[in-house]
């Protein structure tokens, strides 16, 4: 077996000039995030690793080959399979009526005569995994809404090789400690700006803006503005910023068209960075915006029939083979081994006999499983012990809302983390994302753009169950491979 080297072992006095050095290549190159409590005008390098972690070549790769077919795979759920989809959203809306169902609600209601006003619809894509104890990789969750680190995912792999080429990861500040082929930089910062560009070209060759939604109090901001940026530079293209609670002040439909009132500019793509968990929607306006957004011409990033099919039920029915042979029939042999082999276990909790197995084993062997509800965004997940007390809290009819998972045992490695100023030294564990942006017809079938698009690694320590960046658990960090 392959052994990754361990990071650079530096004296206390080299670790502060690493420590100088990362914080200021991160507030000089956009590697921030805002501080909690911010305001505008606030500076904060986003928490990051000091120095790459080490990951398998092969299954790095792995992952990378794969994600054509998982957007193929997606992109089948939300059209050739259609019905398919809309019957098990129809289940799901019966278990979570307050969001799966409301959305699923909304989607209906935006049909007209059957169909969706803009049938293309653009998925920007990440597929996350974690390495298990034989070096495969193995997928977490496949999101469809709202991805995020594309934008700094580039700028903390661009740190550490700026970090290795200074010497700094050397004792005697001379000789770089990593080849460049084993420090890697994602591309996704241009490749996530270059989806949503095909979406504006598709849309028309006339000018037009892109709509970004977002949150009201978001932190991760330099994320998204690293695409905005790049979607102007490199593609010409504008990107106004709005909060689902301002759209239906700021913008005007006419014949199905959406305009920015201030300007009059046509909108091509709505892009959501925003509108994923129950919480965004605390009044019913902006559920209305939602709806108003959906039945408008703009191409959607993602419709709202695709942000539904990354739910975890979605998920868990995708990971057998006779689903997968029924949605991409002509899957080559390699292509199909290697998709299977992202996979591990997962269950339904219904009365299918897996389910029956899946409840003995929730009970008895709880401590090697995650239950998962249907939602996104971190922090809503039962690991382990805790999972039979909180089932059997539930009446058992509820309990098909919920996905039982196989945990994935990612090796740790020594790190170091830098948020805020605080360095935590500590073993961490990481999971690999990778992207991917498709343009595609809902209606049809008809795929015209299906890309691979960067790729980005998080950490967390080892100690916590979840990792997400921006709700404190995790941080930034990039591959070195071996
Ligand atoms: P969310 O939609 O909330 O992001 P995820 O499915 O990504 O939900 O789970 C959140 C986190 O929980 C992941 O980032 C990962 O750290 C951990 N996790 C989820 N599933 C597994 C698993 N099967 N094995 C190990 N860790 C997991
Ligand atoms: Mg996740």
């Amino acid at each position: 077996m392959l052994m990754a080297k361990a990071h650079p072992s530096l004296l206390q006095l080299q670790e502060d000039d690493l420590q100088l050095a990362l914080t200021q290549w991160s507030l000089g190159n956009g590697l921030t995030m805002y501080p909690p409590g911010f305001n505008v005008s606030s500076t904060g390098a986003a928490p990051v690793t000091f120095f790459p972690t080490p990951f398998p070549r092969t299954a790095f790769q792995t992952a990378i080959d794969v994600q054509k077919v998982f957007n193929e795979l997606y992109i089948g759920v939300v059209s050739r399979q259609k019905s398919w989809l809309l019957q098990i959203l129809e289940d799901l809306s019966r278990f979570d009526r307050d969001f799966t169902g409301k959305l699923f609600g909304l989607y209906k209601q935006s049909l007209v005569n059957g169909t969706s006003v803009q049938p293309v619809s653009l998925g920007v894509f990440r597929s996350d995994y974690m390495v298990d104890e034989d070096s495969k990789v193995k997928q977490i969750e496949f999101n469809t809404v709202s991805v995020s680190f594309g934008g700094l995912s580039t700028k903390v792999g661009q740190a550490h090789q700026y970090l290795n080429n200074s010497g700094l990861y050397d004792h005697k500040y001379s000789s770089t400690y990593y080849d460049d082929d084993e420090l890697p930089v994602s591309t996704s910062a241009s490749e996530l700006a270059r989806g949503l560009a095909q979406g504006v070209q598709f849309y028309s060759d006339s000018r037009t803006v892109v709509l970004m939604i977002i949150q009201p109090d978001e932190r991760n901001v330099f994320d998204q503005k690293h695409i905005e940026f790049n979607l102007l530079a490199e593609f010409g293209v504008r990107t106004v910023r709005m909060t689902l609670q301002d759209v239906q002040n700021n913008t005007t439909v006419r014949e199905q068209k959406l305009y920015i009132k201030l300007t009059m500019d046509e909108v091509s793509v709505v892009y959501f960075r925003a509108g994923y968990g129950p919480a965004e929607y605390s009044d019913d306006l902006l559920w209305d915006a939602r709806l108003y957004l959906e039945k408008t011409l703009a191409i959607k990033c993602p419709s709202i029939l695709t942000q539904l099919s990354g739910a975890k039920k979605v998920q868990q029915l995708l990971t057998q083979p006779e689903v997968i042979k029924q949605i991409l029939p002509d899957l080559n042999g390699v292509e199909y081994d290697r998709l299977m082999s992202t996979f591990v276990k997962i269950f339904p909790l219904d009365d299918s006999e897996d389910g029956q197995f899946a409840k003995k084993q929730a009970m008895e062997s709880p401590a090697k499983y995650v239950l998962k509800p249907q939602r996104e965004g971190g922090g809503n997940n039962i690991y382990k012990e805790n999972i039979p007390n909180f089932l059997a809290k539930l009446p058992q009819s509820d309990w098909g809302a919920y996905i039982l998972m196989e945990l994935i045992n990612p090796a740790s490695h020594q790190n170091v983390i830098l948020r805020q100023g605080e360095v935590i030294k500590e073993e961490i564990i990481s999971e690999l994302g990778t992207f991917g942006t498709a343009l595609y017809d809902e209606t049809t079938g008809k795929v015209h753009h299906n890309d691979y698009a960067g790729w980005l690694l998080r950490s967390k320590v080892s100690s916590s169950d979840e990792g997400g960046v921006a709700a404190g658990f995790g941080c930034v960090d990039s591959v070195y491979l071996f």
